[in-house]
């Protein structure tokens, strides 16, 4: 497994790789490594001849007071684990190496980036579109991977990839969740004992959710909003940030479940200093 810190050397490197015809899938992480980033490397190694792992804490999608100086950082680890699931080559670079000068040119999606999570870190998606856009032109690659956690994170990138014609095929992975139905995230390990025990209030939601729906066809988004709300009310160390239901493809907020569409059920909290996301698709 080759390992690269500079644009330069990723790049001379990829360019051979393209010359001999050999197809390339990128895993673009924050490093921390779980197993659910290397159920992404382990799909990537199966439709690709080259793996690529990038690991960057990109700090232009962290807005202030938020965890970028304490991000969990475990290099070495994270470098025998991407080993492992049969990663060929690692790019970490430098936050200097990525941004040398105060950058002057950003890539802004509309419309998708506007909610959810968009609507309290203003300025998140940006960066995060921004180092992909980077990203996709250090390491044009055929297939790129994504995990449904970051749900709004995929619709996102699927978007410049679609309108600034990047010739990647975007690829999303199921969520990989602990034994006990928490989804696995890099900040799972910012909890206490008691704070990782309520956390399980995003899985409890998600059922009940699924439940009603499937089970009980509710189809009143009011009504599993309401309950919800409720299972929330009876953890008490947590915050609900956004309860959100609506089409799946374009975030559109609806009244009512339909048929035969998509429907995405997402859930923001905060547990303590620890901001946690999960979600649901499901079509009746
Ligand atoms: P991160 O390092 O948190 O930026 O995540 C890198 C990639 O791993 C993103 O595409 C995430 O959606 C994905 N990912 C994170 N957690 C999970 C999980 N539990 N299951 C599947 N994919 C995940």
């Amino acid at each position: 497994m080759l390992i690269y810190n500079t644009i330069f050397e990723t790049r001379s490197e990829i360019r051979d790789i393209l010359l001999s015809g050999k197809t390339i899938g990128l895993v673009p992480t924050m490093g921390a490594l779980h197993r659910g980033h290397i159920s992404l490397l382990k799909k990537a190694r199966q439709e690709n001849d080259i793996v690529v792992l990038s690991i960057f804490i990109n700090p232009i999608q962290f807005s202030k007071g938020e965890d970028l100086d304490k991000y969990p950082q475990t290099f070495e680890e994270d470098c025998k684990l991407a080993l492992e699931a049969g990663t060929d080559i690692v790019f970490a670079p430098t936050s200097k190496e990525m941004y040398p000068d105060q950058l002057k040119t950003k890539v802004k999606v509309l419309g998708v980036t506007e909610y959810l999570c968009g609507e309290k870190r203003a300025n998140h998606f940006t960066g995060v579109t921004t180092v992909i856009a980077k990203f996709l032109n250090i390491v044009p690659c055929d297939n790129i991977y994504f995990g449904q956690k970051d749900y709004q994170q995929f619709l996102v990138v699927k978007q410049i990839i679609n309108d600034l014609n990047f010739p990647a095929e975007i690829v999303l992975c199921p969520i990989v969740r602990d034994y006990d139905g928490l989804a696995l995230s890099s900040r799972n390990r910012y909890l206490n004992k008691e704070e990782r025990q309520e956390a399980l209030c995003l899985k409890e939601a998600l059922d009940a959710a699924k439940d009603l729906i499937t089970a009980h066809k509710i189809r009143e988004v009011k009504e599993i909003e309401y309950t919800l709300i409720h299972i929330f009310e009876c953890y008490s160390l947590v915050k609900l940030e956004y309860i959100f239901i609506g089409i799946a493809d374009n975030l559109e907020p609806i009244t009512k479940i339909p048929e035969g569409r998509k429907v995405l059920i997402a859930l923001a909290v905060s547990i303590g200093e620890t901001r946690l996301i999960d979600n649901l698709l499901l079509q009746i």
